[in-house]
């Protein structure tokens, strides 16, 4: 049939998508800019996030130091700590909790994985929010410390809104050969 003309009244189509489109990037501006994680912690990664909220690594920097105590109020649910099965369903029921938009973060290898808890046999630990969590951020260490946090809430600012406040620095000595005078 080959391409049509489209009728006159759909060429007057005002350019309102536009501007939602800019409202959508403003909203998400001040999203990233004001996360609020729920107040929670399941094992010693809590102690680092806690950490990372007190004076001296000073989390409010980045706007994400209003730890809420009700699911109701937090869109960040940060994992930190080893996830039982006793305690999976709980967990999940905080997420459903957690009103639209919302972003997970899984804080440390027990978060991750399951850790050093993961051998065979082993029958108490989930291995992994992802398991049964949409994890948007992964940040690995056992613990990690409060700074690989700071650069997991800069992580998810960046998914949000497709910026960073400044640019990823790369470790320079993964493109060196480890012993120079080796070809
Ligand atoms: S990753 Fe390590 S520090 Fe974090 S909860 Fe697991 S065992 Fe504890």
């Amino acid at each position: 049939m080959g391409t049509q003309k489209l009728p006159p009244a759909l060429n007057t189509v005002p350019e309102s998508f536009v501007q939602f489109a800019l409202a959508d990037k403003l909203i998400n501006l001040g999203r990233a800019n004001s996360l609020w994680p729920l107040t929670f912690g399941i094992a010693c990664c809590a102690i680092e996030m806690m950490a990372t909220g007190a004076a001296r690594f000073d989390l409010s920097r980045f706007g994400a130091e209003v730890f809420r105590p009700s699911p109701r109020q937090s869109d960040v649910m940060i994992v930190a700590g080893t996830i039982s099965k006793k305690m999976m369903p709980g967990i999940k029921t905080l997420y459903d909790q957690m009103p639209e938009p919302k972003w997970v973060i899984a804080l440390g290898n027990c978060a991750i994985s399951g850790g050093p808890f993961v051998y065979e046999g082993q029958y108490g630990i989930v291995e992994g929010a992802d398991q049964f969590l949409p994890v948007d951020v992964y940040i690995p260490g056992c613990p990690p410390r409060p700074e690989a946090l700071i650069e997991g809430i800069i992580e998810l600012e960046h998914k949000i809104t497709g910026w960073r406040r400044w640019p990823k620095v790369e470790p320079q000595w993964l493109d060196e050969p480890k012993f120079p005078n080796t070809p």
